[in-house]
């Protein structure tokens, strides 16, 4: 679709008011440019607010504080495992290089974060937790302040408008107060729209295994920016590889809320299914427990833990907030492993015998089921499941994001299936492709919406 007859010019068109939107739209203004941020919801935010507020970053004041030997050469070999090192290095490195300069840049905008917690596919603690609200709110009233960013809610963008066929990105066509306008992007358009895990088709399409994760995300997660930007050539990495959160509650896929992820298993305690068995390492990423839990009966599992592992909760981190789960009704006590076993519908006997067997493994040090050798990653030391009172948290697979999308360079431009730039288009957050890999590092998902979110603005507003 060509570009002429303008309703609306500006320098920057960012299409996604989640947190890279933001981040984009942000760095544009203060390169001096004009921006456009469009929102297809008629409230900002998208997954970035309903997200847990992990961020992934490593050699921080607050590991050194709490005695944690991190550094970017070990997130990037973590990264590269998580990733089975399906990885693109070039993307990764961009991280390592940048992702001080994030931490910092949330710092300067007043973002406090909450004490550090181990997450999956972290071989040291390094996730950074902030309030996913307090951020997007802060955001919002830093583009209100910049005096040079527009925000227009209820305006989907819908396809990105090139000066000739196969040319220069130079605008978007958008539906504006529900009617179509052409917007003029004098020196770039950011896609920063977010995934798909919102979009039934595209799901069936790319991952047809993952039929029984249950969806989530922000209701307009919906595979635009990826499905405009395919439209125009672009090239897609990672799609097979789209996974499930593991410790998702079942009845996130029937009732409304947010905070549904509860992760016991990294404070030790196992996973069972229907039948009271493990199947799995649990200190292993949550997205692999994720595609694990889809192979047992009903994809569900259980998280077993007692008293000792819920002395190790943490108040508002919404995973290892278990005392706020057990107030909402989704996190079960018992008095006795019989009782919960009832609670659940599991045989007692084989309950007990799994834990029986598992507290064994324990004392021996050496799971020889499953071979499981810290509460996550390698990290951290196993304890006994013994002390009353018992909990176990329903568990399955919740399809939360989709971490996968465009082929994009270090700069952010986004890449056909020849590898060419489509000159004027940039790409951050979760539609961007090669970042993750096989499978994502806990934080880095919010992490990279900031380094590359903040990249795309930048570029974009260079871009001539
Ligand atoms: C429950 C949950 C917990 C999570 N926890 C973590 C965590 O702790 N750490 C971590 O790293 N990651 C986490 N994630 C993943 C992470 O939140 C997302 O990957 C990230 O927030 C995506 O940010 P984004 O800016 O790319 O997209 P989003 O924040 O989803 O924003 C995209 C925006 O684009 C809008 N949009 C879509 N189409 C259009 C269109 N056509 N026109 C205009 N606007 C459009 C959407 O409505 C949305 O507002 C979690 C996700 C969920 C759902």
């Amino acid at each position: 679709m060509g570009g002429s007859g303008w309703q609306r010019e500006t320098d920057v068109v960012v299409i996604g008011a989640g947190l890279a939107g933001y981040c984009a739209a942000l760095a544009a203004a203060d390169a001096g440019t004009r921006v456009l941020l469009l929102e297809k919801q008629p409230a900002v935010g998208g997954s970035s607010v309903l997200s847990g507020g992990f961020f992934a970053f490593a050699g921080t004041d607050l590991q050194q504080a709490a005695g944690v030997e991190d550094s970017g050469a070990r997130l990037l070999e973590d990264l590269k495992r998580a990733g089975g090192g399906q990885n693109d290095e070039r993307l990764l490195k961009v991280y390592i290089d940048r992702q001080q300069e994030a931490y910092a840049w949330l710092k300067k905008i007043g973002m406090a974060f909450k004490p550090l917690q181990l997450s999956s596919a972290q071989s040291v603690p390094r996730t950074h937790p902030v309030d996913p609200e307090a951020l997007i709110s802060r955001l919002r009233e830093l583009a209100a302040q910049a005096g040079c960013v527009d925000t227009l809610l209820n305006s989907p963008a819908e396809r990105l408008l090139q000066d000739e066929p196969r040319g220069r990105v130079v605008g978007v066509l958008a539906r504006i107060e529900g009617r179509p306008e052409k917007v003029r992007a004098r020196r770039g358009v950011v896609l920063a729209a977010g995934g798909f895990s919102r979009n039934e088709q595209m799901l069936r399409e790319f991952v047809p295994h993952q039929a029984r994760g249950i969806r989530y995300g922000g209701a307009g997660n919906t595979g635009d920016g990826i499905r405009m930007a395919w439209a125009l050539g672009a090239g897609f990495r990672d799609m097979a590889f789209i996974k499930g959160t593991f410790g998702f509650h079942p009845d996130a896929a029937t009732k409304e809320g947010r905070n549904w992820t509860k992760l016991a298993v990294y404070r030790g305690a196992i996973a069972v299914n229907k039948l009271g068995r493990r199947f799995v390492d649990e200190s292993k990423s949550y997205k692999l427990l994720g595609d694990a839990v889809l192979q047992q009966p009903d994809a569900i599992a259980y998280q077993i833990f007692d008293q000792s592992v819920m002395d190790k909760a943490a108040d508002g981190v919404p995973p290892f907030d278990f005392q706020s789960a057990l107030r909402r009704g989704l996190l079960w006590q018992a008095g006795t492993l019989d009782e919960l076993a009832r609670r659940l519908g599991i045989d007692p006997a084989q309950l007990s015998a799994t834990i029986n067997r598992y507290n064994g493994f324990v004392d021996n040090g050496s799971d020889e089921d499953f071979g499981r050798d810290g509460l996550s990653t390698h990290y951290g030391k196993l304890t006994r499941i013994e002390r009353a009172p018992f909990y176990a948290y329903p568990s399955s697979s919740g399809l939360i994001a989709t971490y996968c999308g465009l082929t994009v360079d270090a700069g952010t431009r986004v890449l056909d299936v020849f590898g060419e730039p489509i000159e004027g288009l940039f790409a951050a957050g979760e539609l961007m492709g090669g970042f993750h890999g096989v499978a994502y590092m806990t934080g880095s998902s919010l992490g990279k919406c900031v380094v590359f979110g903040r990249i795309a603005g930048q570029n974009a507003a260079r871009a001539v």
